[in-house]
């Protein structure tokens, strides 16, 4: 039997609207049970049952909670897809949706990629569309996109549980993308430029700090000068990482931000253990790398005023995002299909102040990134919700697996075209071994015994 391409993306995109309120409830539910990096276990449950529901077998404990389905085959061989969704929330304190004893709260949209990600499923299966194709679509929910809790993730990386901070890094490094050849993942975005549908655009790269200040407590009135104070040690270095900023070029696109995450124990005693969270983000990690240097210095200069100690751990953050043109013209052609081209934004190859592990991912494979409206407030704020689940699960599922099937039919091999024309910047070796270089673990000593 022959079908066209077109009646192809038709049915597959109907059976994905037939099953619209399954999606969109799927999705509701999981931003009910937000979960941070690396805890999703929960959210990881929800997605295995979905997966069994749906006879879609799958394996699960990928970088601890990630769960990726089986393949679903082509009619040939060919090519595979991994279609993403991002398994975790954010932690926004005071967020109405907020989990009252963690504050997780999905204030980034995540639950609506494992939405699309399942309508992606869903639309090839029930249509039997995948039996047209040459090469296979995996459905891969990942954890930890958003680069948080950096003590606990440093602490699963000393344990051994964990080799690198971002659940796309570590799925690389343990080889859970080594049977894959291209990705996309579909993001919901505040923004009213991004209209409806919108591709396009790239990430900043970073790296991520942790750092602690050892001082010595004693009696804060009592004694003051028996002490050694971490918290004032910080603050020199919090401003000496401010007064660097005159030396940052625009074009550069450098962000310097960071949270104090302990700032002593008791207010009658001089603080003897501070602890702080940066992250240093830039255009390149040529960029980051040289921030990151003079950040260093500033650190080590709070730490050396005062006579305390200083403990400086440097994490590999993300890599600048780079996505595949030829796949995003295609992206733009669904995307004009299925909202018209007056609701879908192409946005220039200039670089959003953010960064995301796609990044990592696009630097060894051709990836898409698209974003979709139905999102209000503040990304990352205590006013986001997702006001129009139609807009952030169901076109975009619709428009990437319509994307999907550009990618992998017969007649054209669009994908292992692009694969053969196209070599990405690094292999999975030299990702690796850049970012392993990237790891810093110092202990620079002020304080007189
Ligand atoms: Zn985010
Ligand atoms: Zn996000």
């Amino acid at each position: 039997m022959s079908i066209s391409k077109e009646e192809l993306k038709k049915q597959v995109t109907q059976e994905i609207e037939n099953n619209k309120d399954k999606l969109i409830n799927f999705s509701k539910d999981i931003a009910e049970n937000a979960e941070t990096g690396y805890r999703e276990s929960k959210t990881a449950a929800k997605v295995k049952e979905i997966f069994k529901s749906i006879n879609l077998g799958f394996t699960d404990g990928h970088a601890i909670t990630g769960v990726k389905s089986e393949p679903i085959k082509g009619k040939s061989e060919g090519p595979t897809i991994a279609v993403i969704g991002e398994l975790d929330g954010l932690i926004v304190k005071d967020h109405p949706l907020a989990d009252p004893k963690t504050n997780a709260v999905h204030a980034c949209g995540h639950n609506c990629q494992l939405g699309s990600m399942l309508g992606v499923g869903l639309g090839l299966i029930n249509s039997k569309a995948n039996q047209y194709l040459n090469g296979n679509v995996v459905l891969f929910a990942v954890p930890a996109e958003e680069t948080i809790e950096n003590e606990y993730r440093i602490n699963l990386i000393d344990e051994g549980k964990l080799g690198f901070m971002s659940g796309k890094q570590e799925l690389i490094r343990i080889g859970s993308f080594d049977d894959i050849d291209s990705a996309m993942l579909s993001h919901a975005t505040t923004n009213p430029e991004d209209k409806d549908l919108s591709i396009g655009g790239t990430s900043l790269g970073h790296v991520v700090k942790y750092v602690e200040f050892h001082g010595r407590a004693s009696h804060a009135a009592g004694a003051p000068y028996a002490g050694v104070n971490a918290l004032k040690a910080a603050n020199i270095a919090m401003m000496a990482m401010d007064l660097q900023r005159e030396s940052f070029k625009d074009e550069d696109r450098i962000r310097v931000h960071g949270i104090l995450t302990e700032g002593g124990t008791a207010t009658n005693s001089i603080p003897s253990i501070v602890k702080l969270e940066w992250r240093i983000r830039g255009r390149t990690i040529d960029i980051v790398n040289e921030v990151n240097e003079k950040i260093d210095r500033s650190l080590r200069a709070g730490a050396m005023a005062m006579g305390a100690n200083v403990r400086i751990r440097s994490i590999a953050g993300n890599l600048p995002m780079l996505q595949n043109s030829e796949i995003n013209d295609l992206y733009v052609n669904n995307a004009n299909n299925i909202v018209g081209s007056e609701n879908v934004k192409i946005h220039p190859d200039t670089q959003s102040g953010g960064s995301t592990d796609m990044g990592d991912l696009s630097q060894i494979m051709p990836i898409i990134h698209p974003r979709s409206g139905g999102a209000i407030g503040v990304g990352h704020g205590n006013d986001y919700f997702i006001d129009d689940y139609y807009k952030s699960v169901i076109n975009p599922a619709k428009s990437m697996a319509m994307t999907v099937i550009d990618l992998l039919w017969p007649e054209e091999n669009r994908l292992k075209q692009i694969i053969s024309n196209n070599v990405p910047p690094y292999s999975k070796k030299q990702y690796i071994a850049l970012q392993e270089s990237r790891m810093g673990n110092e202990f620079s000593e002020y304080m007189k015994s």
